[in-house]
């Protein structure tokens, strides 16, 4: 696994996403070296560049150019990106161009996220698999609900995780954003 503290972060871009979280994704998506991977929202690059070292392909989308930027530096630094597409625009376009899908992770959608799971849907392989991280509760119901419409049967975790920080009194354990992983698979 890579370190949170080693990406190069921006204040205009969320993320990356924490390092426990980036596990769970991984290991919920049961990612082989043969897998087509998109990352829609693909923010700093933290769930592209754990992919890109375990996947065939990775194709990620970002609505916001700066971002794209910072994936890419990250890629860079951490001596990946061979097998990675960057795409700067609204994932519910983007994706119309993309097919053959095994992995398809969604943490960032705007107001689209319907349009985007509908569209991950039609373009999803047999056994692909679908993961979406969010943080409004909102966004956790919308999940949920479409998955179920399109015939899913999703899976929600909420995941709170709790760093120490070792003083010398003791260790005071810090809290980090709570998130949802909700995850599905084809059937
Ligand atoms: N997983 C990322 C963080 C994602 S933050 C990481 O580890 O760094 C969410 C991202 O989704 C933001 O960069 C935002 O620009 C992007 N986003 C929001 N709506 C989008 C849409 N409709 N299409 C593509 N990207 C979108």
């Amino acid at each position: 696994m890579l370190e949170d503290a080693d990406f190069i972060k921006s204040c205009d871009v969320p993320g990356p996403t924490k390092e426990a979280i980036r596990a769970i994704i991984l290991y919920k998506s049961d990612v082989n070296e043969t897998d087509k991977v998109v990352d829609v929202g693909c923010g700093t690059g933290g769930i592209t560049c754990e992919f890109a070292q375990r996947a065939k392909e990775v194709i990620s989308i970002d609505i916001n150019p700066e971002a794209i930027e910072i994936t890419q530096k990250n890629l860079k630094k951490f001596g990946l990106g061979d097998n990675v597409t960057l795409i700067n625009g609204d994932g519910a376009d983007a994706l119309e161009n993309v097919d053959e899908i095994d992995i398809a992770i969604v943490g960032g959608s705007g107001k689209k996220l319907e349009d985007i799971l509908e569209l991950i849907d039609s373009k999803l392989n047999s056994k692909g698999r679908i993961i979406v991280t969010a943080i409004l509760v909102d966004t956790k119901v919308e999940a949920v609900n479409k998955l179920k419409e399109l015939n899913y049967n999703p899976s929600i975790m909420e995941v709170n995780i709790s760093k120490g920080r070792v003083l010398d009194r003791g260790i005071m354990m810090m809290s980090e954003n709570p998130i949802a992983i909700i995850s599905a698979k084809k059937r």
